[in-house]
């Protein structure tokens, strides 16, 4: 008899934290790689954050907390909530977690049940259909390629709801496509979701303030006020506060299931880290304005990155309205021969070669359910990004 849990055979390690992972270990052993793969923000913490950790410790903050948080972090949540989103919500609405895996953890396991649907448009992060999986769930994929801008279409959601469906996940910016859905994107899917009152939405909305020119996002709960009361909002400070080692998400929904999220974390990881909390309050109630500084930065590189893609023999690389990410497909490279005499079948092909043959680390599209493209998040020093897109020009360029 086997001692590992049959329920972990459906399930492959995060191929996002792999990549990352091979990345930092051939730069240890001395290879010259560029990671394009990890999806976290280069830029440090902002000082002033770091300095309530500091005090934080110093206060005293070295001891368990309640599992949703100090009350002083729900209640900027909750004013965060209002003054971004438009949202009311209150405390006992709001659920704060280990990251936003974390808080996607324990909203499905209160409330995945084997067999349930679970609505996922691809590309989607790697996690949603990898967590539903661990509780029975049935990740039912809707292809959205390029051509509809990465985005699902009312049509495509009414055809994927059946009894079954539990859930919609959704994600705008999204990781990895880096497409944000408008106000108008939403309300297409709100319209569709009011006449299906059994299924919720799950809105990741964690890149919501990575976004560039002039993208404007909203909240699905805000789209269609009728959808609140089955709607999880999520986010977190990983992405916008650079903060992803902290270790914060947070969500707010309708209480019943908050609670049964809190019955979850009260028996597993408790709450996060005392002092991370801390400085979440500082930074949800702090100055703002570093979040646009970086954003400037951030979108001078994706359209660096997007212009140098696109200019690679073989590659398509649309410009993303938000995120860290860019999609490009490689459909012009399949089927071609590398130096070597190997040949691209597909996007894992693609990505294995750019990292061989010039040290880029990127990650391929399979991992995000749709082929043939990847994924390069820009979230690096510029010098290093135009660095690493003249090798994947060069690596292109040698292909036969
Ligand atoms: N969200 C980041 C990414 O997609 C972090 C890695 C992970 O947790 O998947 O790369």
């Amino acid at each position: 008899m086997a001692f590992i849990a049959e329920r972990l055979s459906a399930i492959k390690p995060s191929p996002t934290i792999s990549v990352s992972q091979k990345a930092r270990e051939l730069k240890i052993a001395g290879q010259d790689v560029i990671s394009l793969g990890a999806g976290e923000p280069d830029f440090d913490t902002p000082p002033h954050i770091i300095e309530a950790a500091k005090k934080a410790l110093d206060d005293g903050y070295t001891r368990y907390t309640s599992v949703n948080g100090i009350p002083e972090l729900q209640e900027a949540i909750v004013a965060k909530f209002k003054r971004e989103n438009d949202l009311d919500y209150s405390a006992d609405q709001v659920h704060v977690s280990c990251g936003g895996k974390s808080v996607i953890f324990n909203a499905m396991m209160a409330s995945v049940d084997p067999g349930d649907e679970i609505i996922i448009p691809a590309p989607y992060w790697v996690s949603y259909p990898a967590i539903p999986l661990f509780f029975g769930g049935k990740p039912v994929i809707v292809d959205c390629p390029a051509e509809n801008g990465f985005k699902m279409t009312g049509e495509q959601l009414e055809a994927a709801i059946t009894p079954k469906t539990k859930w919609l996940i959704m994600n705008s910016p999204s990781n990895p496509s880096g497409a944000g859905y408008t106000h108008d994107d939403l309300k297409e899917l709100s319209d569709v979701l009011v006449r299906h009152d059994h299924v919720w939405v799950f809105t990741d909305d964690i890149y919501e303030r990575l976004i560039y020119d002039n993208f404007k996002f909203t909240a699905m709960a805000r789209v269609e006020p009728g959808l609140k009361d089955r709607t999880l909002t999520m986010n977190g400070m990983s992405k916008a506060y650079c903060m992803t080692g902290w270790r914060v998400g947070y969500a707010a929904g309708p209480v019943e299931l908050i609670k049964a999220m809190t019955k979850i974390q009260s028996q597993s990881i408790s709450h996060t880290a005392a002092i991370s909390q801390v400085a979440s309050v500082a930074a949800l109630n702090g100055p703002q304005d570093f979040i646009a500084e970086n954003n400037k930065v951030f979108k001078d590189r994706r359209d660096l990155v997007v212009s140098m893609l696109n200019q690679a023999s073989g590659l398509s690389c649309p410009t993303p309205e938000g995120a860290f990410y860019v999609y490009p497909s490689c459909a012009g490279t399949i089927g071609k021969k590398t130096p070597n005499g190997n040949t691209i079948s597909n996007d894992e092909d693609f990505v294995t070669y750019i990292l061989e043959s010039e040290g880029v680390a990127a990650v391929h599209g399979e991992a995000f359910g749709l082929s043939p493209y990847f994924r390069i998040s820009y979230a690096t020093a510029t010098e290093l990004l135009e660095e690493a897109c003249q090798r994947i020009q060069r690596a292109c360029a040698a292909l036969s």
